[in-house]
């Protein structure tokens, strides 16, 4: 171990992974456990996306690619972006990666110098942080409040910033805490960053995942800030594809080009087949894109409301994505079973190990006081989870 590299040790095991094991072990056991820890939407990959997938095989689609992916699926992402987003995009502007993750992973390396400062905005997505330490950058942690729906203000920016600060992190709908920055409060906080040399990676991994009246408003849409915004996105929640692994890229063509040359040493082109079943996804007929998303919609009230009854329990009324992200500080301190709580891993595991329920601890998203719940599971089992959760705190 002593040969490993700084940059290495500077990360952190994913903490999703070590709950995740322990109930995967349990249900192994044959242990009846509830789970809403995934972060994936439970419903299938579209019938029509796989026959993509399986026709590109039968044509022998399954050799190399561009590097950047092919043209029909760049074509299909523009037309997505001007569709979705409002935003207007060159095919020479767009790279496609192994999933969001990738995208992001070769921007932070693009982007940073060693040294370099990137505000990631707390409870955050678990990769972020990492990257950037990867990448030879350091997080700059700003932390939001229940209070303020888990958002970070202008002002808190502001004074986050340094000569050093080379990117800011939105995510918004926020994995996970569900929040969705509103048009307003996007161009507040792009007021704060503009013209003062720092990048903004926009992750809109959910921005088709979002609840009542609420839209994303993406910060690439302000025209001062479309050379220095860069948007990642990807098929894997919209459409349930996470396992065919196609994420995507959008902003100034000159990173493009850099994300392009760290992919072509790296792992070159992602996978030809899920590239075709990618531009089927994106021009395919995106009914079950409204309809998954009411579903979500159901389910999101339902974990609200019933979180909520349970003493000890607060949470904010997630507006995107299908996780809800109670606090749970008011169960600090007690004991339960003989149990004390110490910190939400301690909740975390006496939820899952006495009353088979699976969930996330606050503590990898930068939020010790918070349990991450995903709602990408039946009404059934929700009521079920829920069940156990009231009797778990008696
Ligand atoms: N960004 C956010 C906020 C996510 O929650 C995820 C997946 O969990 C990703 C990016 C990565 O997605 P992909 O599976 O396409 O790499």
């Amino acid at each position: 171990e002593q040969y490993l590299t700084r940059r290495v040790l500077s990360m952190q095991e994913s903490q999703t992974m070590r709950i995740s094991n322990l109930a995967n072990k349990m249900k192994a056991e044959g242990r009846d456990i509830v789970s809403l820890s995934a972060g994936e939407p439970d419903f299938p990959t579209p019938a029509h996306v796989n026959q993509a997938g399986i026709d590109a095989i039968n044509a022998g689609f399954t050799r190399y690619t561009a590097n950047s992916g092919i043209a029909d699926l760049k074509k299909a992402i523009v037309e997505k972006f001007r569709r979705d987003n409002g935003l207007e995009f060159q095919e020479n502007q767009i790279i496609v990666s192994n999933g969001g993750k990738q995208t992001l992973a070769n921007t932070f390396l693009a982007l940073c110098e060693e040294g370099d400062e990137v505000i990631v905005p707390a409870p955050y997505w678990v990769s972020f942080p990492e990257m950037v330490r990867l990448a030879g950058g350091i997080p700059v942690i700003i932390h939001t409040t229940l209070e303020e729906e888990y958002k970070m203000t202008p002002a808190q920016l502001d004074a986050a910033i340094t000569p050093k600060t080379k990117i800011v992190v939105l995510n918004s709908p926020s994995n996970p805490t569900g929040a969705v920055y509103t048009e307003a409060e996007v161009r507040a906080l792009m007021k704060v960053v503009e013209g003062r040399g720092i990048f903004v990676v926009s992750d809109e991994m959910y921005d088709m995942i979002v609840y009542g009246d609420v839209r994303p408003f993406s910060p690439a849409r302000i025209p001062e800030m479309k050379e220095w915004v860069i948007v990642s996105n990807g098929v894997s929640k919209t459409y349930a594809m996470t396992g065919w692994r196609i994420g995507y890229l959008a902003g100034p063509k000159w990173l493009i080009d850099a994300c392009d040359k760290i992919q072509s040493q790296t792992t070159s082109n992602p996978n030809a087949i899920a590239q075709k079943a990618a531009v089927a996804a994106l021009t395919g007929d995106q009914g079950i894109v409204e309809e998954r998303r009411a579903e979500f919609e159901k389910r999101r009230d339902y974990m609200y409301e019933a979180l909520n009854s349970i003493p000890g329990f607060k949470t904010a009324l997630p507006q995107g994505a299908f996780y809800i992200f109670p606090d749970i500080s008011g169960l600090l301190g007690q004991t339960f079973d003989g149990v004390v709580m110490k910190d939400s891993a301690d909740v975390a595991e006496y939820l899952l190990k006495v009353h088979h329920v699976a969930t996330v601890p606050g503590d990898a998203f930068g939020a010790p006081e918070n349990l991450r719940m995903s709602y990408a599971a039946s009404i059934a089992s929700l009521e079920e989870a829920i069940n156990r959760i009231r009797r778990a705190f008696k």
